[in-house]
């Protein structure tokens, strides 16, 4: 039996995930939904990994080495449903755009790419092609982490299908949470010359953050690195109590190719540096954890770093996915870098695999109670996309036999 690949098809799929709500960590639901449809869509092999991303081979002629095609299954919270036009599960369409949270971000695209994939189960791409929808990607990303664990030494290529507009991006700044913590002597409040309040170290220690922030280099794509402080508590928490740490919380933007030790590392010189031996008080500073847990029970500590990366805008995959697009369309597509993090920092900046996003939607709406996708320009995506995984997988067998 032919399969139905048609754009409306793909949609209905959409909307039957965006009824299903994911949050980081419940994405079982969503995740043995897309299985049905990958089984559904006879996948060579389909399989949910240790963590709970669903995957789904189409198997190649094995002449290029494999391309990943990679959305993610987790949804963010809706927040206030009651401020919503629309349910932002009944997954409406309405003039021409289909609601809800997921829509653009990211089961609109995750149900168009995955139907795209399956075009090569009737024509047999050069190489294999691997749909990987991870899970916690609003987390950081460890379900992609995993992912290329485990399949990332046969991947050539990447394609993410986080929203560009039809637009081909080529990468973003990462995020690192960065905890400073100053350490005293605690002691009862109405004795404090018996205790050393770490408090007295911060009109030394925020001005120095906000020099070193001021000084962090840029990058002419993806523009400047910046630390927002964004937290400050004691500990104890008590109001009668000379507290004896007291820790900053920075939300620090960082560029392709930082790692966690490199910026710390950069952090410690500078406030050694800047504020000396700081005696009575020690200051400590360390990337923050998460313990998350998946659906399928595994639980982690992970570090709340999301790596960036940046792709020349005149690298062969690009110019492949360019090329393809334009044929294709007419219009040459623009070459940037997104606004936020995607799991290509696992994919390039960790993996070192060749990575790219092209989807349809608009970056203005993730995450936002006007979630929406406009249908028009994402079938002319859905239009494109096989041809652009072809051109992508071929420019990645050439650098490879290069
Ligand atoms: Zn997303």
């Amino acid at each position: 039996m032919a399969r139905d690949l048609r754009f409306e098809t793909a949609i209905a799929f959409a909307r039957d995930l965006i009824r299903l709500p994911s949050l980081p960590g419940q994405e079982a639901q969503l995740a043995a939904r897309v299985r049905t449809e990958l089984e559904h869509l006879r996948f060579d092999d389909v399989w949910i990994d240790e963590l709970g991303s669903v995957l789904g081979r189409v198997r190649g002629r094995g002449q290029a080495p494999s391309l990943l095609i990679s959305c993610h299954l987790d949804a963010v919270d809706v927040g206030d449903a009651a401020a919503w036009a629309h349910d932002p599960f009944a997954a409406d369409i309405e003039d021409g755009w289909l609601h809800g949270r997921g829509s653009m971000d990211i089961k609109g695209p995750l149900a168009l790419i995955t139907y795209a994939a399956a075009h090569g189960l009737e024509s047999r791409p050069a190489g294999d092609v691997i749909v990987a929808h991870t899970v916690l990607e609003e987390r950081g990303g460890w379900g992609m982490a995993h992912v290329m664990e485990r399949i990332g030494s046969e991947i050539g290529a990447a394609i993410i299908g986080e929203a560009t507009a039809g637009d081909v991006c080529t990468g973003h700044r990462g995020r690192a949470e960065v905890v400073v913590e100053v350490v005293g002597k605690a002691g009862h409040a109405s004795a404090p010359d018996r205790a050393h309040n770490p408090i007295e170290l911060l009109p030394r220690l925020v001005p120095a953050l906000q020099r070193f922030a001021d000084a962090l280099p840029s990058d002419v794509a993806l523009g400047r690195s910046t630390i927002a402080p964004t937290m400050i508590e004691t500990l104890p928490r008590s109001r009668n109590v000379i507290p004896d740490r007291v820790r900053l919380t920075l939300d620090w933007r960082v560029l392709a190719g930082d790692t966690p030790v490199q910026l710390l590392d950069r952090l410690d010189t500078y406030l050694v540096a800047e504020i000396g031996p700081a005696a009575p008080f020690e200051v400590h500073t360390r990337i923050g954890v998460e313990r998350q847990t998946t659906y399928t029970g595994e639980a982690a500590d992970r570090p709340l770093f999301t790596p960036g990366f940046l792709m020349r805008s005149d690298h062969p995959i690009v110019d492949a996915a360019v090329a393809a697009v334009a044929a294709r369309t007419g219009r040459r597509p623009a070459t940037r870098p997104w606004t936020f993090a995607t799991d290509g920092g696992y994919t390039c900046g960790v993996g070192g695999v060749p990575t790219l996003g092209f989807a349809p939607g608009e970056e203005r709406f993730a995450h936002t109670d006007t979630e929406r996708l406009e249908l028009a320009s994402a079938r002319a995506v859905y239009d494109a996309y096989p041809d652009v995984f072809g051109a992508v997988q071929n420019a990645a067998r050439a650098l490879r036999d290069r």
